[in-house]
């Protein structure tokens, strides 16, 4: 019985992504189970390795079978349900199940070094009709006891930290110690939970009742709660009319049905009021998963999931794995978001997770967005997902009005500030009303490039092709590609002329603009360089709440779901940063970004007020934000993607080679090319440089593949794992990124 293990180990080469049979030694025979860490002897080495079967016989030879060295930790870190999830990653994506659990499971909890956080209390164990009896007896002999069960004949039913006690009567601690001698007092260890609780005691809010749009959206995901059929939802609903609400009140019903849920945010640190409300709502029930956590945190956070402790999970990206006990409903906010798509191995994109384990079992998957992508919004439009929609804001509040500002003209009429005259009026405005504003700029830094006027020369970075852009307060050139710094040079160094000088804007530049123009407002800014620090956005986030901020200057972190009634102004300085990327998304994400902030206004009594500045006033995806028409953009954008074979008419691939050095980079692409030429690919486009070509010192060289079925590609992501990269023995990275959402 229970003789052999399947494992996987965490050695992370292609060559070694398969399982692997190990002879369980006799005093873990009772002990293991699937899904838990093992240490397995492997060549010279001691990965740690999880169980992925446990079975009778093996293929391999007696004399040629190993045996498990040892337990990491006697917890099953997943089951056998979940293993089918982390294989069809592994497959659809072409990346190492290896690398799919450890996204799964985290670091923090499988390595078996981080404890559980306990606190040490103490509390009255001598009945209280004694009490006077023992004050009496330590009266004169022991006057820092005396004063400790003085304490408790004062407040019999406390438990309090040892710590505190101490403090606050100002004795020593062995005076605790010889109570608790003597049987008068006693310690108490609990296991508490690492994250901070100032959520957590907001006064309990009762779900408000749904308006007849939120009530039609709540029955019909509700009626088809119990089935056995995973369906997939996209609800529709423009900023502020009530998606969060739905969200909460279709959690309501899980928990009623003795269910778990799981919601996904794009980043939860910059969303600490939606998370505010949804504690308001369900207090302790909630556990949180973000990037943001120290280890310890995020152990308590999976262990409470794990343990049935919590049924609700509030998480960014990797919290689609989260091991919720009897998962009933999945929910994504903010579909359309960048963030759901991992940038690093392995590639995946977690709302196709999400549709995936929703499948496996057999619950219903909402997606939620006021700017669908454009690949969900077509999967609607053609029945594979069933469309439903929050049409108008609540309480019928407008949308508000969009003007926008041409800049060519602003520059004719002789006004050479990067605000527009309209721009400065209404922030004036704003001002004089007592009402806060917010300024989008999707750049960090002071400038966007160092350039010499004399030879044109642009100043980069020495590890990646990419211009550094100018940081003021530091006043450093930086790479925002790889953190490289450089002295902002006097001379140019290519041919030493002293007209060199830095272009375009960033936030810092804005922040100090505005500064310049209302010295009596209160601005503040909210980008990357801002909010390195933990609890940093929460800081800004709360000031404005209170109104301590007249002015936000932000990049896209400004334009995610807040809801703050007194903003009545959104100046979005330049839509062009994202226009002209080379990237058949640009115009979608544009689109997305520039409805998102101007969905930051108009919220409480005031209408609000948007304005859009812009070299490019006639792109369609300026003029739908202008219009807040989903529907003319959409329909202007499928018929590109449909001329152009882009998603989702076509299913790509991204392959980039890389490599320090360029030559090993373009040998490798075209070894590859040689491989890929003959496959069922629509087209194949490459092998070429990438846009980028080279970051942090290595060459990068791309090819991208086409598909028009899906199935094909299937196929080729197979063949590509088991055959090419199998064989391959090369230092070269081969990055395969399937659905690529940039093509940088
Ligand atoms: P969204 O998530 O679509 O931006 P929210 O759920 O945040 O929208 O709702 C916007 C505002 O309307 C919030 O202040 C919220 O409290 C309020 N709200 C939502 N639903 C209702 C309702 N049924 N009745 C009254 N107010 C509501
Ligand atoms: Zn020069
Ligand atoms: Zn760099």
């Amino acid at each position: 019985m229970n003789k052999y293990a399947e494992v996987a180990v965490d050695v992370p080469v292609t060559k070694f992504d398969k399982v692997y049979d190990y002879k369980i030694p006799a005093d873990m025979k009772d002990k293991l189970q699937i899904g838990m860490a093992v240490r397995v002897p492997f060549g010279k080495l001691k990965p740690s390795s999880f169980v992925l079967n446990i079975k009778e016989t093996t293929k391999v030879q007696e004399d040629k079978i190993k045996t498990i060295d040892s337990f990491i930790s006697e917890e099953k870190f997943f089951e056998k349900k979940d293993l089918h999830l982390y294989r069809w990653v592994s497959d659809y994506y072409c990346t190492l199940l290896i690398n799919v659990i450890k996204a799964a499971v985290p670091t923090a909890v499988y390595r078996g070094n981080i404890k559980k956080k306990t606190v040490k209390k103490v509390y009255l164990k001598a009945p209280e009709d004694e009490i006077k009896m023992i004050l009496n007896k330590l009266k004169n002999r022991a006057p820092s006891q005396y004063k400790v069960m003085k304490y408790f004949q004062e407040h019999p039913n406390t438990k309090l930290r040892v710590r505190d006690l101490v403090g606050n009567l100002e004795v020593y601690r062995g005076a605790v110690d010889s109570l608790v001698d003597k049987n008068f007092l006693d310690f108490e260890t609990n296991v508490i939970r690492r994250i901070a609780d100032r959520d957590f005691d907001s006064q309990l809010v009762e779900d408000l009742t749904p308006t007849p749009s939120q009530k039609k959206v709540l029955n019909k995901i509700n009626k088809g709660f119990l089935d056995k059929k995973s369906v997939t939802y996209l609800l529709h609903g423009v900023t502020g009319s009530g998606k969060t609400e739905v969200y909460m009140q279709l959690i309501r019903n899980v928990l009623e049905n003795k269910k778990g849920a799981i919601l996904l945010v794009p980043e939860i640190s910059l969303t600490p009021l939606m998370v505010k409300r949804f504690y308001s709502r369900f207090k302790g029930k909630i556990a949180v998963l973000h990037s943001a956590l120290s280890s310890g945190e995020r152990y308590d956070e999976w262990r409470r999931i794990k343990k049935g402790d919590a049924q609700i999970v509030i998480g960014a990206r990797s919290a689609i794995f989260a091991p919720v006990k009897n998962l009933g409903l999945i929910i994504i906010d903010e579909e359309h978001e960048n963030s759901y798509k991992q940038s690093t191995h392995p590639y995946y994109h977690a709302r196709e997770v999400a549709k995936k384990r929703a499948e496996i079992n057999n619950i219903d998957l909402v997606l939620g967005s006021a700017t669908p992508s454009l690949e969900s919004y077509y999967k609607a439009k053609t029945g594979v997902y069933q469309y439903l929609s929050l049409p108008v804001r609540i309480e019928n509040k407008e949308m508000p009005p969009v003007k926008i500002i041409n800049m060519t003209e602003e520059l004719k009429k002789g006004n050479p500030s990067i605000f527009s005259m309209y721009l400065q009026n209404n922030l004036q405005k704003t001002l004089k009303n007592d009402e806060q504003a917010i300024l989008f700029l999707n750049r960090r830094g002071y400038s966007n490039f160092v350039l010499c006027r004399s030879c044109g020369q642009v100043i980069k970075c020495d590890e990646c092709d990419i211009s550094m852009t100018y940081h003021q307060n530091r006043d450093k050139l930086i790479c925002h590609y790889c953190g490289n710094t450089k002295d902002m040079p006097k001379y140019c160094p290519n041919c030493s002329s002293k007209y060199i000088k830095d272009f375009g804007i960033g936030t810092e530049r804005i922040e100090k603009e505005v500064n310049k123009l209302f010295p009596e407002a209160v601005v503040s800014r909210m980008d990357y360089d801002t909010t390195t620090k933990k609890g940093a956005h929460r800081k800004i986030l709360n000031k404005l709440e209170n109104n301590e901020i007249d002015i936000l200057v932000g990049t896209q972190m400004v334009a995610k779901g807040h809801d703050y009634p007194n903003i009545s102004l959104v100046g979005v300085v330049t839509a062009d940063t994202i226009i002209n990327l080379p990237d058949f998304r640009s115009a979608e994400r544009t689109f997305q970004l520039l409805t998102q902030v101007a969905g930051r206004t108009g919220r409480g009594k005031k209408v609000g007020n948007v304005v859009i500045q812009t070299y490019n006033p006639d792109h369609y995806s300026v003029l739908a934000a202008k219009e807040h028409d989903y529907q003319y953009f959409f329909k202007k954008e499928i018929r590109l993607r449909k001329a152009l074979n882009y998603p989702p008419f076509i299913h790509l691939i991204k392959i980039t080679t890389v490599h320090q050095n360029k030559n090993k980079a373009e040998k490798a692409a075209r070894k590859l090319y040689n491989y890929l030429k003959d496959c069922k690919a629509k087209k194949i486009i490459g092998p070429s440089p990438a846009p980028i070509e080279r970051i942090r010192g290595e060459y990068r060289v791309q090819i991208l593949l086409k598909f028009a079925i899906i199935e094909e590609r299937k196929k080729l992501l197979v063949d590509l794992k088991e055959g090419f990269l199998k064989k391959l023995s090369t230092n070269v990275k081969y990055n395969i990124d399937v659905d690529p959402i940039s093509m940088l």
